[in-house]
């Protein structure tokens, strides 16, 4: 029956995509068949994520091909095959070998969309030590929290990032024994070395070392509504849901032009950015510029990309441009749209089908789950405003919520799974490949993110009667701006370093494009004026400590609503700001 609501797609489209019968996947699926199409390490040594990303295709028939295509911010283009890209992370790997660094150790990079990004973090995938990447538009304070807590050992920057983020906090650093500058004018800062100098001097020739698929390989960070932000650990077993996701939910295949526009500071720049598309042996395309509709047009056109992953801000802000830029451009290599990180509003489904020529397919996961679990697929039709069905593997569920709004759990540890149409806390099946395997240093708060099998995801979402799901909102006060997760108490913390404040609220605040926009509202200390100026140099102080997170807005506050133990009751201070009684915002999240 065709309706209304429904966006349908063509037949001819249906029975070329790589999922074809989802009921009959999610019936015949397996984790083991999953497994079984990745080569693994030769001689049964294993599973390491750069060995299938990289190694494999380097020494098959796929040598030749381009891994990655890099455009820079001046219109020049870099391609690197296979071979190359074996080489180029086999003098990277190297490098961390001949510096004495050992397997398990943390390497973390604060670069751009630079090949120097790529090239480090699949050589530290191969030399078997763990890769943590951090945003590049950070400040210096989340970048010292993250690579204080995951102990970094070694850093690969650029000497502008190096100056304006690292040089502060050095010595708050005392495990990183090794910065690696990458680029011109790498040379002269002191506790520093030059990246290529070392590379140049190391055999591209690596073999990559016997790796348990339970290894750690990638340490994302993450944020909570409370204290530190959560570093979440992932294993090598991880790429088998990275490989199997990317053919189901981005229908990828070998011949594709994919174009990730998550940076690879952030879990879907990573899982999907670099790993799945090299993976599954297709050319990426990364792009050194910043969001420019224009620009992004002439990309997609011009590179003939085929596979388009990208967030709903981006699509609401090539929205905004109107349609007739896009007009200009020939899109017609477009195959498959996807979109994740944030609410897709149907608007934004349907104009992607009328001006892009290919719906927007919305999908979901989060930096814990590793990869895609939710999502709409290239053959079925779209249900504009849904996530769409669980991944074939992936059994999603949802349980009853209790007064704090997160799942009951009762007193023996059950849980209460809602049955047919439901609303309550998003819920996945523990055990898929890309589960993470524990937070930092933090087993207590790894635990209390299951219960009684599930991992519970701190989102509320709703299910209809034929299975699609559909997010309403958070259960905790996250803030999602840009599609980066923010969270409110790293940037209370930030504020109350400054001498005037005495206490700050931190809170989304609805935005028609970034979804949310950070707001702090601050209490000064006694005796100080609330000026423009202050305001000003407070806002100017947050942006110094926290780069791209920090607030867009601060307002004075000297009622901010309390619980009876003293904390900021941030979920009331952002009912009051829309006059809304409390319990009304999630309507106000799915509304949005
Ligand atoms: P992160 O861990 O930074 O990837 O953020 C994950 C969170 O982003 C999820 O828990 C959701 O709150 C939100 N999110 C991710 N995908 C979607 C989506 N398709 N629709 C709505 N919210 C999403």
């Amino acid at each position: 029956m065709l309706r209304a609501d429904v966006i349908h797609k063509p037949a001819d489209l249906r029975a070329r995509a790589n999922l074809v019968d989802y009921d009959r996947a999610r019936r015949e699926f397996s984790w083991q068949q999953a497994r079984d199409a990745l080569s693994g390490l030769p001689g049964g040594a294993g599973l390491n994520i750069a060995y299938e990303a990289v190694d494999r295709h380097a020494a098959g028939p796929r040598a030749g091909v381009t891994a990655l295509r890099w455009l820079d911010r001046t219109g020049g283009v870099r391609e690197i095959s296979y071979r190359e890209l074996g080489e180029l992370t086999g003098r990277f790997a190297n490098v961390l070998t001949g510096l004495g660094v050992r397997p398990g150790e943390r390497v973390y990079t604060l670069l751009g969309r630079v090949p120097d990004l790529y090239v480090a973090v699949l050589g530290t995938l191969k030399a078997r030590c763990v890769l943590s990447p951090l945003f590049s538009a950070f400040g210096p304070e989340p970048v010292a929290e993250r690579m204080h807590l995951g102990e970094a050992a070694v850093l690969v920057t650029t000497p502008a990032l190096y100056r304006r983020t690292i040089a502060p906090i050095r010595d708050r650093l005392p495990a990183l024994r090794h910065v690696l500058l990458t680029g011109p004018a790498a040379t002269g800062l002191p506790g520093t070395a030059n990246l290529s100098d070392l590379s140049g001097a190391a055999s591209p020739a690596f073999t990559v070392g016997p790796t348990d698929p339970q290894d750690a390989a990638l340490l994302h960070f993450t944020s909570g509504t409370t204290g530190r932000p959560k570093g979440a650990l992932h294993v090598h077993e991880a790429v088998v849901a990275h490989h199997a996701t990317a053919r189901f939910a981005l229908d990828l295949r070998t011949d594709d032009v994919f174009w990730c526009t998550a940076d690879p500071g952030w879990v879907t720049g990573t899982s999907y950015g670099i790993v799945a598309p090299l993976v599954i042996g297709a050319t990426m395309l990364s792009d050194e510029g910043e969001f420019d509709a224009r620009r992004w047009y002439r990309v997609l056109a011009e590179q003939r990309v085929t596979v388009w992953y990208t967030a709903p801000t981006a699509v609401r802000m090539l929205m905004r441009r109107g349609p007739e830029e896009a007009a200009r451009h020939d899109l017609s290599a477009l195959r498959l749209v996807a979109s994740v990180g944030e609410p897709l509003n149907p608007e934004a489904v349907r104009w992607g089908a009328e001006v892009l020529g290919r719906p927007v397919h919305d999908n979901w996961w989060q930096t814990e789950t590793g990869a895609i679990m939710i999502s709409n697929f290239a053959a079925a039709d779209i249900r504009p405003g849904s996530m769409g069905r669980p991944l074939p593997g992936i059994d999603a569920g949802l349980l009853e919520r209790g007064p704090d709004g997160r799942a009951l759990v009762d007193a023996d540890g059950g849980v209460h799974p809602l049955a047919g149409a439901a609303e309550g806390e998003l819920a996945l099946r523990a055990g898929w490949p890309s589960m993470f395997r524990g937070y930092l240093n933090d087993p207590e708060r790894y635990a209390a993110a299951f219960a009684d099998g599930w991992y519970l995801t701190g989102d509320i979402a709703r299910r209809d009667s034929d299975g699609w799901y559909w997010f309403v909102g958070r259960a905790d006060d996250v803030i999602k701006s840009a599609g980066h997760l923010v969270g409110p108490f790293e940037v209370e913390s930030a504020l109350m370093a400054h001498p005037a404040v005495a206490e700050a609220g931190v809170i989304g605040m609805p935005d028609p494009v970034a979804g949310e926009l950070v707001k702090a509202f601050v209490t000064l200390r006694a005796g100080i004026e609330p000026t423009e100026e202050l305001r000003t140099e407070l806002l100017g102080f947050g942006r110094r400590a926290l780069g791209a997170v920090a607030p867009k807005e601060i307002a004075f506050d000297d009622a901010l609503p309390h619980t009876r133990s003293g904390k900021v009751m941030r979920r009331l201070l952002k009912a009051r700001e829309l006059g809304l009684a409390e319990g009304d915002l999630s309507t106000l999240e799915v509304t949005r």
